[in-house]
């Protein structure tokens, strides 16, 4: 055991914890690099505190490792970063809303644009600091979330030509389908539609220094969505089964987080003994019960109950009944010599991966990461 889990047990907390390999975080982010090649510059996404495994630990790896840049979603997300000190350029995925123009010029995060009035605000706001701000403009070209429409993106430049403290610095779109073998043609289309938007911006004289189009699973399967920057989130964490295509090149990813907790109790129980809420699962032989000190407020998701596994001594301890909200239990019936304190691996090694849990939960991989609440402290190992 390393000397911060140890530390943290002594400090009296109970032994629920989602464990965060640096090293993992570290091969993996090697592993993207050597994908895209040198020209190809990386945006390490740590929105939603790193999908759940820790922004400012797993942006200070990244930084170490000499990603271009940061991704966040929310500008609140940018801030907690710069206070704890990284210098990396942060984009702003999510954009930003009214108010938040002050946040961006204050901590130096440059946003995605989407609409008009958003350059306006921030323009205002730049000339009123006597500063300039850039932005990377977003283009819609067929996630339908955020972006300009294509057709609207020749008004919008004309326009933004008159704003003369603010410039536009990345010409961005987000692929919706690029982890879809069936839907190629479609990820082929947004490329397409990219390409227009690009020469459409470059003939009204802007030459955007970073053209993006590629999440982690595009910057996989399609090398011609690379541009000159890839924003790769989920396969950082080593989450690939449900977020890549299955068809690509192949890769070597390993999981960064490990969802481990330890038997609180356990008991010999006959068969036809009710288990938990409702009493949904009654043990149809003589079984051995195991209380585990996490629940669905720590994370496991109650649509596990009954469903999901956890691993426990090497063998498959199934979730016996429903998941409750800081407790769950699991037929520890064919983990041989189980005993109290065994370590339980809700996901991770020693247990399913995060992507078989998602698909007993039926989510995917990026909610049980970013599941797991924040009740759970964080440990590097
Ligand atoms: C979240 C996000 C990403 C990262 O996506 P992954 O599927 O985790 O690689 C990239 N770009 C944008 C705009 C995002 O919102």
């Amino acid at each position: 055991m390393c000397a911060m889990l140890e530390r943290a047990i002594l400090r009296g907390l109970r032994p629920t914890r989602a464990e965060i390999s640096l090293a993992a975080l570290r091969h993996n982010v090697r592993a993207v690099r050597s994908l895209v090649g040198p020209d190809v510059a990386v945006m390490g996404v740590v929105k939603a505190n790193a999908y759940g495994h820790g922004a400012v630990e797993v942006a200070g790896v990244l930084a170490a490792e000499g990603v271009a840049w940061l991704g966040v979603a929310l500008p609140e997300e940018g801030v907690a970063l710069r206070e704890a000190g990284l210098d990396t350029p942060i984009l702003c995925l999510g954009g930003f809303w009214e108010g938040q123009e002050s946040t961006l010029l204050d901590f130096d995060l440059t946003p995605a644009m989407s609409h008009l009035s958003q350059i306006e605000r921030l323009d205002a706001e730049a000339g009123r600091r006597g500063v300039t701000a850039a932005y990377h403009l977003k283009v819609d070209t067929g996630m339908g979330r955020l972006g300009f429409a294509p057709e609207a993106l020749d008004g919008a430049l004309a326009a933004a030509a008159a704003f003369r403290r603010t410039s536009c610095e990345g010409l961005m779109t987000h692929l919706s389908s690029a982890d879809v073998p069936a839907l190629r043609d479609f990820t082929n289309g947004q490329v397409a539609r990219y390409g227009d938007a690009l020469d459409l911006v470059r003939a009204h004289g802007v030459e955007p220094r970073w053209r993006h189009l590629a999440n982690g699973a595009g910057a996989y399967a399609f090398p011609e969505a690379r541009g000159n920057l890839v924003r790769p989130g989920a396969i950082l964490y080593g989450l690939a089964a449900d977020t890549i295509a299955p068809d690509g090149p192949g890769i070597d990813l390993r999981p960064v987080m490990r969802f481990v907790t330890r038997v609180e109790h356990l008991k010999t129980v006959p068969a036809g003994t009710p288990l938990g809420y409702g009493a949904t699962f009654v043990t149809e032989r003589e079984s051995v019960v195991a209380t585990v000190p996490a629940g669905y407020a720590d994370g496991v998701r109650r649509s596990l109950s009954s469903r999901g596994w956890a691993g426990v001594r090497g063998a498959r301890a199934p979730i016996a009944g429903r998941v409750s909200m800081d407790l769950t239990i699991l037929d520890v019936t064919d983990a041989p010599g189980v005993a109290l304190g065994d370590e339980v691996v809700l996901f991770g090694e020693g247990g399913p991966t995060a992507e078989a849990t998602a698909a007993d939960a039926g989510t995917i991989s990026y909610e049980i990461t970013c599941g797991v609440s924040s009740r759970v402290p964080r440990m590097v190992v």
